[in-house]
């Protein structure tokens, strides 16, 4: 491939904004790959700073999915204490405490089911 400018040079690399082949005049070295000297710098600049700030969100997304599992884990044995509670008060055939001791294991499988499913956010390079 030759420089897209100089069609007599052979083009060290492409343009990572408008993938135009650049010799060594026409291209401007970036942090991730090049761009073509005084036209495509800044929107590469940008470009790699919209990489870096998805990366930031994916990692974030993750955690968060991570977070959300542990709670709705701790809500469920919360409930299950609380319904194990209220039963050792209750008076016989009081349904309240069989509400909570039946709903805590929801609350428990839903957890470990999103504790175990496989991110849906990608990990991000490095
Ligand atoms: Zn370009
Ligand atoms: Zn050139």
């Amino acid at each position: 491939m030759n420089c897209f400018k100089h069609n007599d040079r052979v083009a060290v690399g492409i343009c990572r904004s408008c993938a135009k082949g650049l010799c060594m005049e026409c291209a401007a070295p970036l942090t991730n790959g090049l761009a073509c000297k005084g036209s495509c710098e800044e929107r590469v600049n940008l470009l790699n700073k919209m990489i870096d700030n998805n990366a930031k969100t994916l990692s974030a997304a993750r955690y968060q999915t991570k977070s959300h599992a542990v709670i709705t884990l701790i809500i469920g044995a919360m409930i299950l204490v609380f319904g194990g509670i209220l039963k050792s008060t209750a008076e016989a055939g009081q349904t309240m405490p069989l509400f909570f001791l039946c709903s805590a294991p929801v609350f428990i499988v839903l957890g470990i089911l999103r504790l175990m499913k496989k991110s849906q956010y990608p990990a991000a390079e490095k």
